[in-house]
């Protein structure tokens, strides 16, 4: 079965995007989701996670805590990599499994993650897919859906590789820039995964 990376800036409307193709019974992996989920259930990364950040990155019950995490890892992009470090294997690993136990008639599944290329996730993909609006469209709909101020989507922007560097390492793009059908797009290249098959 072939595996489709997708990703796309902050607020570019890969989640959205994604929502199309599972309309078209395309199973999804939102691994900025399940990269949540496997901080408290994932023994190799909880393991890693004590080791480096101490024993009360857990609080009673295994129940992760963040607000440590957080201070530590905060504007301090060494301790960031570390972290990246120990989650992106442990994402990977998630990722094996749920695609292993998927129907084989399936024609492919997707993967959803914002570091797909900054991960180096998109190298276990067949192909990959860059979804892009415009810059000021991504701020407009990131400080509504989050309610949070300009400057706070602005940094989280800055955390990520820009379009322009992103675009190199995709196979296909997707506008969503409100002028060009997202429904279309992502039916062509259902279209063309089809044939891939
Ligand atoms: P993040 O990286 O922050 O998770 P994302 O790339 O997954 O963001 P979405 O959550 O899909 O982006 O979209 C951001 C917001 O913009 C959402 O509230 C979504 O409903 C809205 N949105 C995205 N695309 C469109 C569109 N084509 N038309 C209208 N609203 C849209």
């Amino acid at each position: 079965m072939l595996k489709i990376g997708i990703t796309g800036g902050i607020g570019s409307g890969k989640t959205t995007i994604c929502k199309v193709f599972e309309t078209l019974g395309i199973p999804i992996f939102y691994a900025d989701t399940v990269a949540k989920q496997i901080m408290t259930t994932d023994q190799i990364l909880m393991d890693g996670v004590r080791a480096t950040f101490g024993e009360e990155s857990y609080l009673e019950g295994n129940i992760l805590n963040n607000k440590h995490i957080a201070n530590i890892v905060f504007n301090n992009e060494k301790e960031l990599i570390k972290l990246n470090a120990l989650v992106h294997p442990a994402v990977f690993r998630a990722f094996d499994e749920w695609d292993a136990k998927l129907p084989k008639h399936l024609p492919y599944s997707i993967k959803e993650a914002a570091l797909l290329f900054e991960s180096g996730s998109y190298e276990m993909c067949d192909k990959n897919i860059l979804v892009t609006s415009p810059h000021a469209l991504k701020i407009e709909r990131v400080t509504k859906r989050d309610k949070v101020s300009e400057e706070q989507v602005l940094a989280r922007m800055g955390k990520q590789f820009t379009d322009k560097q992103k675009l190199k390492l995709a196979d296909y793009l997707i506008e969503n820039n409100e002028s060009k059908s997202i429904i279309l797009q992502v039916l062509d290249l259902h279209q063309q995964f089809l044939i891939m098959k």
